[in-house]
């Protein structure tokens, strides 16, 4: 196995129990990744200090 320049190719999208959307990613050899971006806006179940 030589140096290997990974390619991720997008395998959608899914939503977590905070709201964030998560983009799933893997490359031909097996190697994945999760990006999440954190959800804009409002953030009803924020806990906050009162
Ligand atoms: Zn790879």
């Amino acid at each position: 196995m030589g140096d290997h320049v990974h390619v991720r190719l997008g395998q959608g999208l899914s939503v977590s129990e905070q709201g964030e959307l998560i983009e799933h990613s893997r490359c031909r050899c097996g190697a994945t990744w999760t990006k999440v971006f954190d959800a804009d806006g409002e953030d009803p179940d924020r806990p906050g200090p009162s």
